[in-house]
């Protein structure tokens, strides 16, 4: 474990313990970047700037991508099994999901760049020669990317690509919970032939850490975020000194939406997904799902079958979490019914000592309950009926999130009635996690600020400038 600053590796700092999640044993150790390699990082990222970098053209930095994205695949294994050792989630998932997803961020902004255009307008003027106004987009300058342990590659990629394909210089901090992926895609920059001072990584904790010191840089010029809505306050607070655009993805409740004239059978099979998906670590992940009346039943008894059916899912990423997550369900327990799951499974094996939480179905429990209004981050779904579309659309609306729901219909009105009247980012229908990387991604309310994906990644990471010239 190393960090990358400056075009080279540095291992220096105290060290904090990686833990393995599944069996919850110390497994290796993480150097805790001081605040001077931190400022060095950021001194290695202006400096690099005003070198070579900032003659590459749109089609080199493009190129550039692609390699790193071939870099990746050529350790395609390594990748995946570092993924699994740090967050514990099924192999399946990792090489289907986290690791293809990180390449294809890198080719996708590689390609959307390499097909960018800019715009330009012809000015009447009083002398009748009038006047060419053109905009050329120009890097951010030195940007932190500061990401969360649930889909490690796949999220720091995310940021990683656009803003280098805009030009511009990154410093990296992963999680402290999963730092191995990050640790991989530096080797793969190092020998991608960028300059030095380009990518540069950091390892550490958040508050009063590496964290906090990157986002709190007067030598930072935005920040894009990954993590928890709190996070996201503490973060904006340190970058609004000196007013440093900020692009966040922040934490969800999400609601799913089962009406009685949906495909049920498809409703249930979806639902069991996005709500127990990497034990509904994702932030994407449905936490509650309000059923019609007539189907609430039937929807309720197959999901909890289906839950208690469940294999090969993962453990929760830190025994913190799975107290967080337990505290949830006891309280839930007290309150309301638990239809499958509760508890923390025995495996009488190594795994015992790992972090692991049953997949949970909750019902029984009023609107203002916190296992309803909190985010968990844990395999636990609460149902509750409803009577009618527009009760449907106030409980989905309620509380303070809103970054992503799921309507099952089977009526093609109420899908585009419903879809667009829900408070959130990202609406689904008769799907989830159904993506196009060249879509907006993000949330309202606290879920986020601003727009990623497509075009509006490499808006946020780049700044317009308009050049107007007298003919
Ligand atoms: P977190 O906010 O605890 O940590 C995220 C990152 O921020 C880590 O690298 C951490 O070290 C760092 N950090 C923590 N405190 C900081 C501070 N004061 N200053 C600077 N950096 C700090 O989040 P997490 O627990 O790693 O991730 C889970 C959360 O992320 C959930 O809320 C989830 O919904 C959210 N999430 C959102 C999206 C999205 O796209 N909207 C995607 C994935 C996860």
């Amino acid at each position: 474990m190393r960090h990358y600053v400056g075009g080279g590796f540095d291992a220096s700092g105290v060290p904090f313990p990686l833990v393995d999640p599944v069996t919850g044993r110390t497994v290796g150790e993480v150097p805790a970047a001081s605040r001077e390699l931190v400022d060095r990082a950021v001194g290695a990222a202006r400096e690099a700037l005003r070198g070579p970098w900032a003659g590459w053209s749109p089609a080199e930095r493009s190129r550039a991508l692609h390699r790193i994205a071939d870099g990746i695949e050529g350790r395609f294994e390594e990748f995946v099994a570092a993924e699994c050792a740090d967050t514990g989630k099924p192999r399946a998932l990792a090489s289907t999901v986290d690791i293809p997803r990180a390449v294809a961020n890198f080719r996708a902004y590689a390609d959307l760049l390499a097909g960018r255009g800019e715009r330009s307008w012809h000015t009447e003027t009083p002398d009748g020669r009038g006047a060419l106004n053109y905009t050329v987009r120009k890097p951010l300058g030195v940007v932190a990317v500061v990401s969360p342990w649930n889909l490690p590659l796949l999220l720091l990629t995310w940021k990683v690509a656009p803003a280098l394909a805009m030009g511009n210089t990154v410093v990296a901090k992963p999680s402290e919970l999963t730092p191995s992926t990050a640790c991989l895609l530096a080797e793969v920059i190092a020998g991608a032939e960028l300059p030095a001072g380009v990518f540069q990584l950091v390892h550490g904790h958040g508050a009063d850490a590496a964290g906090q010191w990157l986002t709190e840089h007067p030598g930072v010029d935005a920040v894009a975020f990954t993590g928890e809505s709190r996070t996201g306050s503490a973060i904006m607070r340190a970058a609004a000194d000196r007013l440093a655009p900020v692009s966040f993805e922040l934490g969800g409740k999400n609601a799913g939406l089962v009406f009685a004239d949906a495909d049920l059978e498809r409703a249930v099979e979806g639902t069991l997904r996005s709500a127990f998906t990497h034990s509904g670590q994702v932030c994407l992940c449905t936490e509650r799902v309000y059923v019609e009346r007539p189907v609430f039943e039937e929807f309720a008894g197959a999901l909890a079958a289906g839950a208690k059916d469940l294999a090969g899912y993962g453990p929760m990423i830190s025994a913190a979490h799975r107290d967080k997550v337990l505290g949830h369900l006891a309280r839930a327990a007290a309150d309301g019914e638990v239809l499958a799951g509760g508890g923390v499974p025995s495996f009488g094996d190594a795994r015992d000592g790992g972090f692991w939480v049953e997949p949970t179905v909750l019902a029984g429990l009023p609107e203002d309950h916190p296992a309803v209004r909190e985010e968990i981050f844990g395999p636990v779904v609460h149902l509750a009926p409803f009577d009618t579309e527009e009760e449907a659309l106030a409980l989905a609306n309620a509380g303070p999130y809103g970054l992503a729901a799921t309507v099952w219909t089977g009526d093609l009105s109420r899908a585009h009635r419903v879809a667009p009247a829900l408070d959130v980012g990202i609406a689904w229908v008769n799907t989830w996690n159904l993506r196009d990387l060249r879509t907006p991604f993000g949330g309202v309310k606290a879920s986020g600020i601003g727009r990623e994906g497509g075009d509006h990644s490499l808006d946020f990471f780049s700044e317009p400038m308009n050049v107007c010239v007298k003919l």
